[in-house]
C-alpha cells in the first residue's frame, strides 16, 4: 500500500535491515526500542490489523515466525504484543507483533 511505511520497508524503500524474513513476513528491530531487544513480525502482505486479518494459515505461520526470529535473535524468554485499534496503542495500521525481550518498559 502505497502511503504504509511498513510496506515501504518491507520494499526495501529505506534501507531497513531484516533481522529474519521468510515468504510470510519480515522482521526488524524497532526504531524506538521499549526492551533490550523489541523487533517488529510483518507480514508482507497489507493488512490493517488483526481485525482484517482472516487468513487462519497465514496466522499460525506468523505466530511460528515469531519463534523462528526469536531463536535466531537468541531469545529464550520474550513478550509478543499485538496492538489492535487506535484506542489499544495501535499507531502503524499495518498489522505486526512486537517481541520484547530483556528490560521491558511497556
Ligand atoms: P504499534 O503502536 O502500531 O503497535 O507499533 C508501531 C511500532 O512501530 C512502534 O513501536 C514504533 O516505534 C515502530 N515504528 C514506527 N515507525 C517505524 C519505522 O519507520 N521503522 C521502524 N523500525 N519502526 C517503526
Ligand atoms: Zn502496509
Amino acid at each position: 500500500m502505497e502511503d504504509c511505511i511498513f510496506c515501504k520497508i518491507i520494499n526495501g524503500d529505506f534501507g531497513t535491515e531484516f533481522v529474519y524474513e521468510n515468504d510470510d513476513a519480515v522482521v526488524f528491530k524497532d526504531i524506538n526500542p521499549k526492551a533490550d531487544t523489541h523487533l517488529l513480525v510483518v507480514p508482507r502482505i497489507h493488512v490493517e490489523s488483526l481485525n482484517e486479518l482472516n487468513d487462519e494459515a497465514l496466522l499460525g505461520r506468523l505466530m511460528m515466525t515469531v519463534k523462528e526470529a526469536a531463536n535466531k535473535a537468541g531469545l529464550k524468554s520474550y513478550r509478543t504484543v499485538i496492538n489492535t485499534g487506535k484506542e489499544a496503542g495501535q499507531e502503524v495500521f499495518h498489522m505486526h507483533i512486537h517481541i520484547l525481550s530483556g528490560d521491558i518498559r511497556l
